[in-house]
């Protein structure tokens, strides 16, 4: 990171900068920009030497107006209470610009994966997921994989939610493994998103995505599938980075062996078709047609904004710019397309997931993928609109306008309990 910018700040500037576009009380809006609960708890876990440690975790359920609270859980040293909360906020509007009929949440534990050995790390996740076993629930909160999680860790929250409630309920968690009832396309979801929201931006721009040049900032989960679809899609994919590094050749690269790469060598650089080491800052002010944020939060601050060169940036990651570095890149003209939009593909299949599981019925990938593509057009559009409308500077503000109205909506139209 390479600002200190509080998250949770970030998110309430966010929805005061939409605040001024909509009819909404300024009650309202308060209400809006805090979590609804948060739970704090301290996790003690046996480690293999026979050594206890204690662990803090959190889980922030933000808004449930709209739906079931819903949103990752992160494993990262990094993670802090406000860190959650803002996290679970922006999945609040992020399930309400694609219009899912769900709320908000998220959580996450203080670690390092990296330093725990695989069955350290299952007891601390049976010991999270007793914790949270309150609190979930399939029509309650549904939890799902983030930061240094996956389907591992996503079954054995199911499993220890199932032997406790002495029920199967695959839909309290989503992002799990096919057999245990994960949806096709769930792992690619994310980057699909991404990469359909910027393919709908190039075009509303008048853009040609065939050839465009693109950089990829954090080569994960969310950052490599990117990669390989906008690479499908036509586009070179020219830069990469990951915590060690990044990647560069001009002429562009496979994102497929690239990832390969990372995985035997547990880094991109040194990927043997890159003509050129960077740094994570250069990967991110590069002169290209499109920029893709796939890291943390505050990767890009006011400073760095400056030197940006991107006409586009899809954020694959959840709260990349500060609100600063929003300022400067719409000094730039630089399109942003918004991480609520941008990444909203996760979230969009593990409902896609989540359905399948009530209904207790499987649809197929291309099922999913088409469903998928619906809804992120159709939030595109919305945000057009709107951005439109009030002749808006950032589409940030448009999405945030769109996504408040729905939740606000949703809040006034069920009335007040006495
Ligand atoms: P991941 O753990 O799979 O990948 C994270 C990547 O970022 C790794 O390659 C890591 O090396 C890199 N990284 C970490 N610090 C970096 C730095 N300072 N500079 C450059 N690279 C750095 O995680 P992910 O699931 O791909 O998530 C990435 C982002 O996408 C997060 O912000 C997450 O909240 C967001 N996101 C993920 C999903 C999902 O379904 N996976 C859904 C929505 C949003």
């Amino acid at each position: 990171m390479s600002d200190d910018t509080n998250p949770f700040e970030s998110l309430q500037s966010q929805i005061e900068d939409a605040a001024n576009y909509l009819d909404i009380g300024d009650d309202v809006i308060e209400r809006l920009k805090h979590p609804e609960r948060v739970l704090e708890t301290n996790l003690t876990i046996e480690r293999d030497d026979g050594d206890l440690e204690r662990f803090k975790a959190f889980r922030s359920q933000f808004n449930g107006d709209r739906g079931p609270y819903k949103g990752g859980i992160r494993y990262h040293p990094q993670v802090s209470r406000d860190e959650v909360k803002a996290l679970s906020g922006w999945m609040t509007y992020k399930t309400a610009i694609v219009d899912i009929p769900l709320g908000g949440g998220k959580g996450g534990i203080v670690i390092d994966p990296d330093d725990y050995s695989e069955s350290e790390l299952e007891r601390l996740t049976r010991s999270f997921a007793r914790e949270l076993r309150p609190m979930i629930g399939e029509d309650r909160d549904v939890p799902a994989p983030d930061v240094n999680t996956g389907q591992r860790e996503m079954n054995w929250i199911k499993d220890t939610y199932e032997t406790l409630e002495n029920t199967t309920e695959p839909g309290v968690i989503t992002g799990k493994a096919i057999d245990s009832g994960g949806s096709a396309g769930r792992v690619e979801a994310t980057g699909r998103s991404t990469v359909l929201a910027a393919r709908e931006a190039f075009d509303y721009l008048d853009k040609d995505l065939e050839g465009a040049t693109v950089a990829v900032q954090g080569y994960g989960n969310a950052g490599w599938i990117a990669a390989k679809l906008i690479d499908e899609m036509g586009a070179t994919v020219v830069a990469a980075s990951d915590s060690t590094g990044g990647i560069y050749n001009p002429d562009g690269f496979d994102p497929v062996a690239a990832k390969d790469h990372k995985i035997e060598t547990g880094s991109v650089v040194g990927y043997e078709e890159s003509e050129e080491e960077l740094t994570n800052e250069d990967v991110l002010t590069l002169d290209v047609d499109l920029l893709i944020p796939a890291a943390l939060e505050n990767a890009v601050d006011a400073d760095l904004a400056a030197d940006v060169e991107a006409d586009v940036i899809s954020e694959a990651a959840n709260g990349p710019l500060t609100p600063a570095a929003d300022e400067v890149l719409e000094g730039k003209d630089v399109f942003v397309i918004p991480d609520i939009l941008a990444n909203a593909g996760g979230v969009t299949v593990s409902y896609f997931e989540w359905v399948q599981n009530r209904q207790r019925f499987s649809w197929s990938e291309e099922r999913v993928n088409e469903e998928l593509e619906t809804i992120i057009v159709d939030a595109f559009n919305a945000l057009v609109e709107t951005y439109e409308e009030h002749d808006l500077e950032n589409p940030r503000t448009a999405a945030y306008v769109v996504a408040i109205q729905r939740v606000a909506d949703a809040f006034e139209e069920a009335g007040s309990w006495p």
